[in-house]
């Protein structure tokens, strides 16, 4: 079910517009927008950085590890699944890899920022997914979706309590919600401040928060976490952060990190679950 922003009436029109009241969403530049008051906040992509992102996108071992990671606990933890929101897609590298491992899915994407959902758009070409523009603390859903997915999107969150909460809401009753966020605030560097983070989380922090928001977490494990101290130790010699040099890496220097990046990988599929990474991984069920 979709909720009205404006009279907080339920709702299934797909295109947000409010049988009750006659709420229409603003569209800009073809894409419904349920908080159009934000989403031009952001200045636009650099053209150079989104080529970047894009070349990076099928072969940056960091995107490829957090891909496969992500499609195959969805398969495993929830193998029934029909609709999919991905809160927060960014440019679309993770829903990229999402339409290409759930074609008979139907797949919803959502983001801040409409200049993001451009670049989505030309990254996943004619694939049939709805794109909307929307903030995570104001998401107008009831009961709607099988599976939520958030890839680093809840450290850009200032009250994530209340964005935890609208992925509760918007589930179906033990809907699947699965996240990426950056781990362990001791790893913070200029790299987290050049992006915008509010936070790097703890596992205690982000379990109390999601048992706090009715969710049972069926597995948390950290990941990046071979290659942590090359990447905090990257970042640190980096006075600007080196997040926008991470995505231009030397193919030889990649395919290294790869093979390393897909070592780890094979040791969390055999369910291990890592203490410590740069990232942490969390599978959840709505309780
Ligand atoms: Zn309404």
């Amino acid at each position: 079910m979709r909720i009205c922003p404006d009279c907080g009436g339920g709702h299934e029109h797909t295109d947000f517009t409010c049988p009750a009241c006659g709420f229409k969403p603003t569209v800009i530049n073809g894409f419904p927008c349920l908080a159009p008051d934000q989403a031009r906040m952001n200045p636009g992509f650099d053209p150079e950085i989104f080529g970047d992102f894009v070349a990076a996108k099928d072969n940056h071992f960091m995107l490829t590890y957090r891909n496969r990671l992500v499609t195959r606990e969805i398969r495993q933890h929830f193998p029934d699944v029909d609709r999919i929101l991905e809160a927060g897609c960014g440019t679309g590298m993770v829903l990229s890899a999402l339409i290409h491992a759930f074609p008979d899915q139907n797949i919803d994407a959502s983001e801040i920022f409409v200049s993001a959902l451009e670049a989505t758009r030309h990254v996943i070409g004619d694939a049939d997914v709805t794109l909307f523009q929307m903030d995570a603390t104001r998401m107008p859903f009831e009961n709607e979706y099988d599976l939520i997915g958030m890839f680093d999107v809840l450290e850009h969150i200032e009250d994530d309590r209340q964005a935890l909460e609208n992925v509760h809401r918007a589930l179906k009753d033990r809907g699947g919600f699965v996240l990426t966020v950056p781990q362990h605030p001791w790893l913070w560097t200029a790299a987290d401040d050049a992006v915008h983070h509010k936070r790097r989380y703890t596992r205690s922090e982000l379990a109390m928060k999601l048992r706090n928001a009715g969710f049972e977490v069926l597995r948390m494990t950290s990941f990046n976490s071979l290659l942590m101290p090359i990447m905090y130790v990257s970042r640190r010699l980096a006075r600007d952060g080196a997040s926008e040099r991470e995505w231009r890496l030397n193919p030889a220097v990649n395919w290294v990190l790869d093979v390393v990046s897909k070592f780890e990988n094979a040791v969390v599929n055999l369910g291990i679950n890592l203490p410590v990474g740069g990232s942490l991984f969390v599978a959840a069920r709505k309780a």
